[in-house]
């Protein structure tokens, strides 16, 4: 069972991770420009490739701070650290891991 001191653990990562997701994703998405000073000369990618990859990483990044806020949110409900597939606890491996898991280890593998 996951006590008050465990949570509040994920929580204060969960908040570490979404503070750097947002800095990450201002850097990603601002400047159109931004990266073009990276040496790529070893790699096929062009220019334009790399501004669609780096917005495409930006909207990734977007919907792991999506699922972070809804896992604040179930640590608000006191549903956090419990499969929303088969209602089982997910283990501290998969939550320290991945903190804003709602699924368990098994569920996640079905998938
Ligand atoms: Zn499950």
């Amino acid at each position: 069972m996951l006590n008050k001191e465990k949570i509040s653990e994920y929580e204060k990562k969960l908040r570490a991770g979404k503070t750097e997701l947002l800095l990450k994703i201002e850097k990603y998405s601002e400047a159109e420009d931004f990266g073009d000073d990276i040496d790529h000369s070893e790699e096929e990618a062009n220019e334009s490739e790399s501004f669609a990859n780096r917005m495409a990483i930006a909207q990734t990044m977007k919907e792991r701070v999506n699922e972070i806020d809804i896992a604040l949110n179930r640590i608000h409900l006191g549903s956090y650290g419990v499969c929303e597939q088969c209602g089982k606890e997910i283990s501290d491996e998969v939550l320290n891991l991945v903190p804003e898991s709602n699924l368990c280890a098994d569920c996640k593998s079905n998938r």
